[in-house]
């Protein structure tokens, strides 16, 4: 995961006046609201926690009857999210990922544990579906491009065509039934940079809803999953950030329970040479970072869906992203601002609006 600057993406954590009937009628979300049923005692009071973790601030907003309660809960959901990291951190010479990559020879069985297991099969399948748009076996690319931010300069040719050269997604075999991963290219490494904070995310809200806190919300900096919202409100209000540039529409209010938002894009992580402006995404045709200047926030019923589709989108462009929702994604919902020239192209999927109104 790419150890981000703390990064200041606009969070409005607010309570919101937003009805929950959309949800209802929403054909962008499969599960109905979970109305709160269990019982809960009268007095909840709002606790806050942030920790950097995965190279983000990972933040918790939980209600709780008491401090003590919301103390613990969030200390075991960080340390599941330290557990994910000790798993999944390509930055981590010692992750279990790390150890797989490096480890094992072309074309040997690894067995692997269950949190690397879920991020691979959900990887591929994605990959699969968007043919490659999405490919966590970009490391080495990746991490050319981070040698090229500490430099300034663009990869050199012959650099990037040997790491190109080690990057595939068609190039990795999974075994379900064994659970073990196959590289069948020598010297590959996988990156999870564009999933990872989202299941992260999922599974920090499992931790404080199995230790009894539901009305909760969990931000890894752009991956955001929330729970049941704050008391006597129909939901949480989170900010969807806007493009920075001077035409960009004005930043648009979510209204969100028990589902995940996540934006990608280029506001916080890029690259400027002779002028070109370059992001952390990478295209895989290409191997360079993408220089479209869009943003791409996705709504998902969970966050590991949202945080790869998010990544998925990015690359695609809006046309074709929006075509790929449609196909293989009928519960997430997508704002795509891609800058074309000096006007600010604004795309959406129908089934947004259920997000962005609250009813009456
Ligand atoms: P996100 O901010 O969630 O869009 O993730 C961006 C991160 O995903 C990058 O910093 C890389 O670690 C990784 N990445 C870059 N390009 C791709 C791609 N085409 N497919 C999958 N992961 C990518
Ligand atoms: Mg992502």
């Amino acid at each position: 995961m790419p150890p981000t600057p703390a990064t200041p993406r606009a969070l409005t954590l607010a309570a919101a006046l937003a009805a929950a009937a959309w949800f209802a009628t929403s054909t962008g979300c499969s599960s109905p609201p979970r109305t709160p049923s269990r019982p809960e005692p009268a007095h909840l009071s709002r606790f806050e926690f942030s920790r950097p973790q995965m190279g983000v601030p990972f933040r918790i907003v939980a209600y709780a009857a008491s401090e003590a309660e919301a103390q613990a809960a969030a200390e075991a959901a960080h340390a599941r999210v330290a557990e994910l990291n000790a798993a999944l951190s390509d930055y981590d010479p010692d992750s279990e990922l790390s150890r797989v990559c490096r480890n094992t020879p072309p074309g040997q069985p690894a067995p692997v544990g269950p949190d690397l297991w879920f991020m691979l099969s959900r990887s591929a399948d994605c990959s699969k579906r968007s043919h490659g748009a999405f490919d966590v076996t970009l490391g080495p690319v990746v991490n050319l491009w981070r040698r090229s931010r500490r430099r300034g300069e663009l990869p050199p040719p012959h650099l990037l065509a040997e790491a190109r050269a080690r990057v595939g997604w068609q190039h990795l075999e999974l075994n379900p039934r064994r659970r073990t991963v196959t590289f069948h290219r020598p010297d590959m490494r996988l990156d999870f940079g564009g999933i990872a904070k989202g299941y992260a995310a999922d599974e920090a809200l499992a931790v404080l809803r199995r230790h009894g806190i539901h009305r909760a919300l969990v931000a890894a900096a752009g991956d955001v999953t929330v729970g049941d919202p704050p008391p006597g409100q129909p939901a949480w209000r989170v900010e969807i950030g806007t493009l920075d540039t001077t035409n960009a529409p004005p930043a648009r209010i979510a209204w969100l329970r028990n589902a995940s938002v996540s934006t990608s894009g280029d506001l916080y992580q890029r690259l400027e040479i002779n002028g070109v402006r370059y992001s952390h995404i990478v295209d895989p045709h290409t191997g360079i970072g993408l220089t479209n200047h869009a943003l791409v926030t996705v709504i998902a019923p969970d966050g590991t869906t949202a945080d790869s589709l998010a990544t998925t989108l990015s690359v695609l462009g809006p046309d074709q992203g929006l075509a790929f929702l449609r196909r293989s994604s009928r519960h997430a919902a997508a704002l795509i601002l891609q800058a074309r020239g000096d006007h600010i192209e604004s795309l959406e999927t129908p089934n947004l609006q259920h997000w962005l109104t609250p009813s009456p």
